[in-house]
């Protein structure tokens, strides 16, 4: 038995191949990844992920909202555990890194301890949380909330995807409804590599972005009311059409974000259309949309401007809407030592870093709240996220498994 000194280093080929044969469940002809949560595939995924965390000598539990914790022991077998993690599942379109990248990095982190025969002082874990995404089951984050008890369990199992299967089915379905029970766990701290969702690293040449705090989100589902009419018959000036009405409001939420310049965004990204039928004028409109901005302030402006085109909209349209909120997120700040931690690492690395906040929530953004965490990114060479395309070179996912390893053994020694 060794303990831990110095600086050690993961094996990146060994890494590189793990991303590459976990990425062909699900993968896509545009050599990206469909892998929706609960899905079979994520079942698969998820079944290769506790096989290689048992062969790396980690004892894996899965708790009832289906997260994974492939944990490796300390010589205080009872202290609280060094946590790492991230998620498994991709959006319809994904790539081969968003989450998994995180997943498969912590992985690397602990065959490197088994194989230089490290035991830390306190225990590791690696964690896989449930349905991160939130593209077949809504809310996001879903495992890390229900974790730390910012969503009811209950609430989450009950959740149900559009074919009405719901959370606590497809867990059952895929043999990961877990037995033990949700939350108690205590963590030191919680850390998270994800790679970067858009271009600032690329574009600015560092290799580690430390994330210090977030943007504000706030999401919204506008509800658009018109009249269903014959298509043909109706006099344009007898309209009510609610598909009119969004357009008019997916064009308006645009320019919200296009007017804060590079720190502004908006989006309107999914719309139910009822009754979607080629001869009858759309009679509702349910738009899913959201405001970002990493000033609070600017994000209250964002949707007085955003419930102001409700109002004129609906009333140029002779529409309804209602404008109801259904989430946020952020602004976060995260803890500062562990920002430096992650710093000074990335340092004895000789990884040139900055600091960075994220757009996106990731799970280390309720567990947040629950222990000191560290969430650090690596350069997306594509700069684009949440599509094939996705991409960060072998050297970059060598590079932020390295910082995991080494600030995983500065806490845990
Ligand atoms: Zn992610």
């Amino acid at each position: 038995m060794r303990t831990p000194v110095g600086i050690e280093r993961v094996n990146g080929d060994r890494l590189w191949s793990a991303l590459m044969e976990i990425g062909r469940i699900g993968e896509t002809h545009g050599g990206g990844c469909r892998r929706l949560a609960l899905s079979e595939e994520d079942g698969r995924a998820r079944d290769l992920f506790c096989r290689w965390a048992r062969e790396a000598g980690c004892t894996v539990t899965v708790d009832a909202i289906g997260n994974i914790f492939a944990r490796r022991d300390g010589t205080q077998r009872d202290a609280p555990a060094v946590a790492i993690g991230s998620h498994l599942d991709t959006v319809p379109t994904g790539g081969k890194f968003d989450g998994v990248y995180g997943v498969m990095a912590g992985l690397e982190v602990m065959r490197r301890l088994q194989e230089l025969g490290l035991t830390t002082r306190l225990p590791v874990e690696l964690v896989v949380w449930t349905n991160e995404e939130g593209a077949r089951f809504s809310p996001m984050t879903m495992g890390s909330s229900v974790f730390t008890g910012d969503i009811a369990l209950d609430f989450a199992l009950s959740r149900h995807d559009p074919s009405g299967v719901s959370v606590g089915e497809a867990l059952r379905r895929i043999g990961h409804a877990g037995e033990a029970p949700v939350g108690g766990r205590q963590f030191t701290a919680y850390l998270e590599t994800h790679v970067e969702q858009g271009p600032l690293l690329k574009e600015s040449g560092e290799r580690i972005g430390v994330v210090t705090g977030s943007f504000m989100a706030r999401y919204f589902v506008a509800t658009i009311k018109g009249q269903a009419a014959h298509v043909g018959p109706t006099l344009m000036e007898q309209r009510h059409d609610a598909m009119v009405g969004a357009s008019a409001l997916v064009l308006e939420i645009d320019r919200i974000g296009r007017s804060r310049g590079r720190d502004g965004r908006s989006n309107a990204p999914h719309i139910e259309l009822f009754p979607n039928v080629r001869g009858v004028i759309p009679e509702e409109v349910r738009l899913s949309c959201d405001v970002r901005h990493p000033d609070a302030g600017e994000v209250q402006a964002m949707e007085a401007e955003l419930r102001e085109a409700c109002r004129r909209i609906a009333e140029e349209r002779g529409v309804s809407i209602e404008l109801e909120q259904y989430f946020e997120f952020g602004p976060i700040n995260c803890h500062q030592s562990m920002n430096e931690l992650i710093g000074e690492t990335a340092d004895l690395l000789d990884l040139p870093r900055r600091d960075i906040l994220t757009v996106a929530s990731h799970d280390a953004v309720p567990i947040m709240e629950y222990c000191p965490t560290a969430l650090f990114f690596i350069p997306s060479e594509t700069g684009i996220s949440h599509n094939e395309k996705e991409y960060s070179t072998p050297e970059h996912c060598t590079d932020g498994a390295n910082v995991l390893l080494n600030a995983v053994l500065r806490l845990a020694s």
